[in-house]
Parts: structure tokens; sequence; C-alpha cells
């Protein structure tokens, strides 16, 4: 039988994409995943079979990699996490908050720093320029690939091109920080479904809308709606969190106790790398932050 791809869903059809090419195929799901508790998603890599009038059925739900929530998306393995240089500026703590997120839900992610074009001249040009420098050589240090990259001039887009290549691609980061400006020029005719367009359409009514993955150049796809819009800690175990900073994880073999939490723990490796200045301060003050907002969080539910 053959197998696919779940690039769609919608009114209790799923369009499943051949691997071998061709138009996705509209599929009903098998009866008895519904007694089992399953529910296929867009991501899925799928087995189906063709059934009359060029509708298929989906028999089987591959072992799935990855399951995000929102978007409910399975099997996405980049996030694309989206900084501008300048308004808003690139903010440390959002990026190492996205970067828990996508170490949780186990994706890889690029770094794209964006209208490059937009830096002014004098000081606070000197100033951006060094920002910049420090943040791609300290993720770069850490193994996140850093992209410097203006949609409106085309710098960096090749880069970006090939390293969305073959992936299944999530975009992440704020309101105008460019993610719109940069899908128009790498995967012409999609439009990117924004947080406010879906509050627009007004919560309460039923306008729940599935995300689509879109083919994009050399293999591989983009999810039409960007993720990790809310981001709290709510679905973290306070133990994960430190196991979502890279370099951390590495680390804290080296550290005295079993399951220390590098924060007041003598003879922590962690704490004892960013007295050396091999941990950096933002990277560690942000992962206090985090243990203090994870506990907020718990106290809120
Ligand atoms: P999104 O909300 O993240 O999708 O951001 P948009 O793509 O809609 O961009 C927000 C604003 O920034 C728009 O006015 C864009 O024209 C502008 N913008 C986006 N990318 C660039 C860029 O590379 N250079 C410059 N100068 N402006 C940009
Ligand atoms: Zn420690």
């Amino acid at each position: 039988m053959p197998e696919g791809l779940i690039v769609k869903a919608l009114s209790g059809y799923y369009y499943v994409q051949n691997f071998d090419g061709g138009q996705p195929v509209q599929c009903r799901g098998r009866g008895i995943f519904k007694k089992r508790g399953q529910s296929p998603l867009v991501g899925d890599r799928v087995v189906y079979s063709d059934t009359e009038n060029g509708e298929g059925t989906v028999e089987e739900i591959l072992a799935r990699k990855s399951e995000l929530i929102r978007p409910q998306i399975a099997n996405a393995d980049l996030a694309i996490l989206v900084f501008s240089v300048v308004r808003p500026e690139i903010s440390l703590v959002l990026l190492d908050k996205f970067l828990v997120h996508t170490e949780h839900a186990r994706m890889d992610a690029v770094i794209v720093l964006t209208k490059l074009d937009r830096i002014p001249d004098g000081e606070e040009g000197v100033r951006i320029h060094r920002d910049i420098e420090n943040a791609r050589k300290l993720y770069s240090s850490i193994g996140y690939q850093v992209l410097l990259t203006s949609a409106h001039q085309g710098e960096g887009m090749e880069e970006l091109r090939s390293a969305l290549a073959g992936h299944i691609n999530m975009l992440a980061g704020q309101s105008g920080v460019g993610k719109s400006s940069l899908v128009n020029a790498l995967v012409p005719g999609l439009k990117l479904e924004t947080n406010e367009i879906s509050d627009k359409l007004g919560r309460g009514k039923h306008t729940t809308r599935h995300v689509e993955l879109v083919p994009i150049a050399g293999g591989g796809y983009m999810a039409d709606t960007p993720g990790f819009s809310q981001l709290d800690f709510a679905e973290l175990g306070i133990d994960e969190i430190g196991s979502c900073f890279r370099e951390f994880a590495e680390l804290s073999s080296g550290c005295k106790f079993r399951g220390c939490t590098h924060t007041h723990e003598p003879r922590c490796a962690v704490i004892q790398a960013k007295e050396e200045g091999s941990v950096a301060t933002s990277r560690y003050d942000n992962y206090v932050n985090f243990m203090t907002e994870w506990k907020e969080t718990k106290r809120r539910y």
C-alpha cells in the first residue's frame, strides 16, 4: 500500500501527499482510529489505500517523532526562530524561551536575525552590529545555526532556503519581526496565518483552523501557521528546563549531585562553567529566571 504525508486536515478529510509526488489524495480515517483513541495529525506519515473516485483511506499512522500542540502538528523537526535586529530588537530572553520549547519538542532550531538592511548608521548601528555579532558567536558555539538575513534585499536567503530544505519547518517569532516577509520571499503563494487573524475571526466561534503544510523548494514543507504563541512552561516539568539548555545538559554529568538544579548546589559544573565564562551569563540568568517563572506558572494553575 502507498505511503505519504498528511499535509492538510479539513472537515473529516485528510489530504495525503504521496512521497513519490502527484496531487494530495483526499482520505477518510479508518473507523478503528476513534476506538483506539488515535487521531491522525497534519505531519503524520501514513499508509493509505486508494478507494473509489480518487479518494482513499488512511490505514495506519507511522511512528511519530514529535508532536506539537499549538499548532497541532506531528513530526515538525525544524523551528525557524525569527528575530528582527531593529524595531523590535533581538530579545535573548525570548530566544532562550523559544529554545527551551524547541528542545522540549525535540526539534532542531535555526536562528534567523532579519531586517539587516534597517540597521542605522552611527553609534546605535555600531551597538546593534556588536549585539548581532555577540548573539551569532554565542548561539553558534552552543550548536545552533544562526543566519543573518534581509527579506527586502535578499541577503542570506539562499542559506535560509538550504537550511529549510528536506525538513518539516515551523516559524516562530513575535509579531512584526518579519516572518511573513521571509515566507513571501521563500515560498511564493504561501500566506502565513498569523495569530492576529485568528483572533479577529473570534475565539468562541467555531473557527478551529487546521495547520497546513506547504511544499518548499528542494523538498520538505513549511507549516502555514507560526508556533509557540503562548510561551509559558505549563507543559514542562521543572527538571526538564535544564536539559533544554544544550550546553548545560552536557555539563551536568560533572555536577556533584544527581538532579542538580544548577542554582545553589555546591560543586555544580554549570555554575563553575558560568564563573569561568564558558557558559554565557545571559544563558545562565535566563535559566534561573525561567525556573522562577515555572514555579509561578504552576502556582497559577
Ligand atoms: P510578521 O508579523 O513577523 O509576519 O512580520 P512582517 O513580515 O509582516 O513584517 C513586519 C514589518 O517589517 C513590515 O512592515 C515589513 O515590510 C517589515 N520588514 C520585514 N522584513 C524586512 C526586512 O528585511 N527589511 C526591512 N527594512 N523591513 C522588513
Ligand atoms: Zn549543577
